[in-house]
């Protein structure tokens, strides 16, 4: 057992639970202990909202937005100075190749630099109301943010609140999910080392019913930024509404890639192996359902398990693999849930479909990437969403049947399209419930495109400017300009 305690940072201080408790880690991809985090409950968040609104009404929000640029700035730098340690912590504790936490990183900067930025570029309005009115509009800091992120993109997400919270002037409690936590240690540690003073950023770890939950109820908090589940972002929504916090929530998909027939058919098949694959699936807009046109269908999966089989799945560490461990072994029965919900709606597995076991595959949770075909769309692994390694094919016969059953579950995240047809690509384009269409592209999030889902997929967006003003508020000042005596009711005073 490693003795290594990644530790709670309330107002500066590195300290572990008031309880004292821990919970291990382990590798999800080689069982290697990796330390421990403290088991934190609502005594330990009381002290960080505290912390944090002692910041807030202290120096972080009333100062220049300047200063508060050169700081997130400097964090991007000291990311990027750190980023190789950041990404073999991260593929450690969560199973993903390095290579690809590596990308992450990177993308992680980007946000800090795009909001360090955009920090300076907050302004108020003054819209011509009325001649003997002086109104204008503030925008001020929302107050205290409570941000719970989960374990698939850890830095990455955890990156995409903390920056633009930071960049509004809010302060931050933040509660990173207790399957991968490790490298919220060193964001929080670069941030304060970048110039922010204590109690801006405090990290309590913990699991999402003792800690998330204190966090979420706080009446000190102002607004919860979640990224996780959409059953646990339901539940997060309706404790909030008991006192208004505002609420961000980023939650689960579903998402469609539709194959039409004037697609590049290699370039379709090859950008949908990574729209799922990549993160062994464990992406809230994996690409989990594929429809491709009844003409093309036959050769695309041909071509797709031809792709798939060449996948290399092994250790997260090795510069070659595509995909490494699933983030936990509780992830694998999961798996093996939809598999047999598969099997019993009369679905084909033509790879995978099972754990790998041998060599090193008996050290940790890997599990086959899966291509499943002939499942009828009321199927389980149709209408939910897997998270993991787990695709489905099926066929369409018309641009408003692919539409049709695009848009036919309660998730709405991103849609990607094949085609080389504009027009076409419009329709469709009009036509899905999705927060996010793509186009012959496998990229879906980039700092300055706003990212996050319609329907069940969650409320508001992250890495953009609409980001930026959900952590604000708007304050109305309206004066009157006309140096009149003032009487309203026409009263007489002595
Ligand atoms: P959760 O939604 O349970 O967890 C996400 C975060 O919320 C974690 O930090 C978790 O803490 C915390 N949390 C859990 N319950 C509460 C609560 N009652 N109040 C406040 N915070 C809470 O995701 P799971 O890990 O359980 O995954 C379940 C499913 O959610 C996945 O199978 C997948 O379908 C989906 N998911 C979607 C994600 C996305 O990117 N949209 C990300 C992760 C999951 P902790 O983990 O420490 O208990």
């Amino acid at each position: 057992m490693s003795e290594k305690l990644y530790p709670n940072i309330i107002n500066g201080e590195h300290v572990p639970a008031l309880s004292g408790k821990t919970l291990a880690l382990q590798n999800p991809a080689t069982g290697e202990a990796l330390g421990m985090i403290p088991l934190s409950g609502a005594d330990d968040i009381d002290k960080a909202v505290a912390a944090a609104r002692s910041a807030l009404n202290g120096k972080w929000g009333r100062q220049a937005a300047s200063a508060r640029t050169k700081i997130l700035f400097k964090a991007a730098e000291l990311m990027n100075a750190r980023a190789k340690e950041i990404a073999e912590l991260e593929s450690r504790n969560m199973g993903k190749p390095v290579m690809h936490v590596m990308g992450e990183v990177k993308q992680a900067i980007e946000d800090f630099e795009y909001f360090a930025g955009a920090a300076s570029k907050v302004e108020g309005r003054v819209p011509p109301v009325h001649p003997v009115f002086f109104g204008y509009t503030l925008k001020e800091p929302v107050g205290v943010v409570g941000a719970i992120t989960p374990w698939n993109y850890p830095i990455m997400l955890e990156s995409w609140k903390l920056a633009p919270a930071l960049a509004a002037g809010c302060t931050v409690v933040l509660k990173p999910s207790e399957i991968a936590p490790c490298t919220a240690n060193i964001l929080v540690e670069i941030l304060h080392e970048a110039g922010c003073p204590e109690g801006t950023i405090n990290l309590v770890h913990g699991t999402g019913e003792s800690a998330g939950a204190a966090l979420v109820k706080h009446p000190g908090v102002n607004k919860i930024s979640f990224t996780g589940g959409t059953d646990t972002g339901r539940a997060i929504m309706k404790e909030c509404a008991n006192d208004m916090k505002r609420v961000m929530l980023e939650l689960g998909g579903k998402s469609p890639a539709i194959v039409c027939e004037d697609a590049n058919l290699n370039d379709a098949v090859l950008s949908s192996v990574f729209t799922i694959f990549y993160s062994a699936g464990q992406s809230c807009e994996a690409r989990s359902r594929i429809y491709v046109h009844d003409s093309l269908y036959d050769s695309f999966v041909e071509k797709f398990v031809a792709a798939t089989k060449q996948l290399v799945i092994g250790d997260p560490l090795d510069k070659n693999t595509h995909i490494g461990a699933l983030a936990h072994p509780s992830r694998l029965p999961i798996m093996q849930k939809f598999i047999e919900a598969a099997k019993q709606g009369g679905g084909k597995i033509l790879c995978g479909g099972e754990q790998l076991k041998g060599g090193i595959y008996d050290q940790g949770c890997f599990f086959a990437p899966t291509v499943i075909v002939d499942l009828p769309e009321d199927n389980l692994c149709v209408q939910e969403e897997i998270f993991g390694p787990i695709v489905v094919i099926s066929k369409f016969i018309s641009d408003d049947d692919a539409l049709a059953k695009a848009n036919g579950v309660k998730y709405g995240l991103c849609a990607t399209l094949y085609t080389e047809n504009m027009p076409r690509a419009t329709k469709f384009i009009r036509g899905l419930h999705s927060g996010i269409v793509t186009l012959n592209t496998p990229a879906t999030a980039l700092p300055g495109l706003p990212f996050g889902g319609v329907k069940q997929s969650g409320v508001g967006r992250e890495m953009a400017m609409d980001t930026l003003e959900s952590y604000l508020e708007t304050k109305t000042v309206l004066s009157g300009v006309t140096g009149k005596p003032i009487n309203p009711f026409g009263l007489t005073l002595s």
